[in-house]
């Protein structure tokens, strides 16, 4: 088991978020959280990067309990998060925010060959990589922010709502991506709201109704679970 959270509560203040939640990523796959609006998908994020204290269970993340390590102490044991919202430095070019992605790495032939594989899944970067990169669409941020995320190299990606605000096409694009990013090895654990797309792609699933763990499986089983479809495919 490369990740798992054991019965994880979230509080704000005294509003309780999570509630007692059960997951696992084993190293390889490709695992998706979906979930409503406010589902708390977000907050499980912040849980195991590390930005918001829980305030009960734990969260074990390649063999060592890391419930109370500090969120840069994790990204150091490989745990990387691409945010939501994307989280670019704007004024820098495209390239040196990739390379601000390996900041913490020491391999530098590693981290060019890095770079030459990013380009190569984004050739839109490799194109503007002396770009200002706020000055590109949503959606090469967006690669942006993944590519930045694989720059360091993470033990497992977390990826919160990589298709927020993207066209049709381009999420179509992302899904694909982040498909072959695992195919070249990559644990993914991947939040979203856009179910139909997650679920194709993702080995295992976990639905996420209101703080709580209501459903899992393969994302085939809840790609054609008849709830799943309707609350969340748009299929009645
Ligand atoms: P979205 O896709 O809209 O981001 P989500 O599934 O990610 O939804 P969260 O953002 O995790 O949901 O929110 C879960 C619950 O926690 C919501 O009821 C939300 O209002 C609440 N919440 C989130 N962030 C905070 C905060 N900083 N302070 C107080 N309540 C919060």
């Amino acid at each position: 088991m490369l990740l798992e959270l054991r019965g994880v509560s979230l509080f704000y203040n005294r509003i309780q978020a999570l509630h007692e939640i059960s997951l696992e990523v084993d190293q390889g796959e490709v695992v998706a959280l979906i979930g409503a609006n406010g589902a708390g998908k977000t907050t499980t994020m912040r849980a195991i990067s590390g930005l918001r204290p829980i305030g009960a269970g734990a969260i074990h993340f390649d063999g060592q309990d890391i419930s109370r390590l500090r969120p840069d102490k994790r990204v150091i044991r490989g745990l990387c998060q691409s945010p939501e919202g994307r989280g670019i430095f704007p004024g820098m070019t495209v390239l040196e925010n990739l390379e601000m992605g390996a900041y913490t790495r020491r391999d530098r032939a590693g981290v060019a060959s890095d770079l030459n594989r990013i380009f190569e899944l984004f050739p839109r970067l490799a194109e503007r990589r002396r770009q200002a990169a706020g000055t590109m669409s949503g959606g090469e941020q967006q690669m942006l922010a993944v590519g930045r995320a694989l720059m360091s190299k993470p033990k497992l990606l977390l990826l919160d709502e990589p298709s927020m605000g993207l066209a049709p096409m381009l999420i179509q694009q992302i899904f694909a991506i982040i498909k072959e990013i695992n195919q070249q090895g990559m644990t993914v654990l991947v939040v979203e709201q856009n179910a139909q797309q997650a679920l194709k792609i993702a080995h295992r699933a976990y639905v996420l109704e209101t703080g709580r763990i209501v459903k899992s499986g393969t994302g085939d089983e809840l790609l054609h679970d008849p709830a799943v479809k309707e609350a969340y495919l748009g299929v009645a």
